[in-house]
């Protein structure tokens, strides 16, 4: 049973509340080509070759730094999920 204790908790409880949408992996960013997992680091890459393809994404929050607006994002690995889902309240969006 996967508790707070869990050293991956850590990582992730940030996330706790928000929604998330199961997609492929896509970056965001130009100029980045692979994510993590905010809970296990575990790699989401459409180039390496044993990264993760699909996983849960936070929808986009847009903010501002230095007068450029931009969206961050970040990523959970299906297993991480699912562990974490009924713990830290983590919600799945029908669709965009
Ligand atoms: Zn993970």
């Amino acid at each position: 049973m996967i508790t707070i204790d869990d050293w991956r908790c850590d990582l992730g409880k940030h996330l706790k509340g928000r929604e998330f949408v199961y997609k492929q992996y896509k970056s965001i960013n130009d100029g980045n080509d692979h994510d993590h997992c905010s809970f296990c680091t575990d790699k989401f890459s459409l180039l390496i070759d044993e990264a993760l393809r699909e996983g849960y994404q936070t929808l986009l929050e847009p903010f501002v730094w230095e007068g450029k607006k931009y969206e961050s994002d970040e990523w959970v690995c299906s297993e991480c999920f699912n562990d974490f889902k009924e713990l830290l309240d983590l919600k799945i969006k029908d669709s965009e």
